[in-house]
């Protein structure tokens, strides 16, 4: 699923929301607006934080089931790193993450052009890839560590 990445947050959640089938109510579009303009994997509190924000009222049990309900029809992925709180990523384009071992941030990592997964790792012959869900750690620079919407 590819969105116009230049859409604001609310235009790509309506968007989403047509392709996706799913019914759309104000809190599951709160929710999802408060993932789509971050770039940052937040976790369920945070995005609680955000979602308060565009629908004051929105409990932290609610947007809990949101973000189920968007992750079982694949508007956002749920993601585990270890033993930390969920987090939540809405970009749909297939990567793996890399974490900065000293702060923590999660960067979405994209295949350099061209090259497919079957490309960068030694796979079963004939294996089929379906989606990657992959987590690389490091240092990372701190200028790289500028999250920006792309
Ligand atoms: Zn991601």
């Amino acid at each position: 699923m590819s969105i116009a990445k230049t859409s604001t947050p609310r235009a790509m959640a309506a968007e989403l929301v047509r392709t996706a089938g799913v019914r759309m109510t104000r809190q599951r579009r709160a929710v999802l607006e408060a993932v789509l303009g971050s770039c940052d994997h937040p976790t369920a509190a945070s995005i609680f934080e955000r979602a308060r924000q565009i629908l004051p009222g929105i409990s932290l049990a609610t947007v809990y089931n949101c973000l189920e309900t968007l992750a079982e029809t694949g508007l956002i992925n749920h993601l585990n790193f270890d033993n930390g709180p969920s987090r939540f990523c809405a970009n749909l384009e297939p990567h793996v993450h890399l974490i900065d071992d000293a702060s923590g941030t999660v960067l979405d990592i994209h295949l350099k052009t061209g090259l497919r997964p079957e490309d960068v790792f030694d796979l079963p012959p004939g294996t089929c890839i379906t989606s990657m869900d992959t987590c690389l750690r490091g240092r990372v620079p701190q200028k790289s560590l500028v999250i920006e919407r792309k």
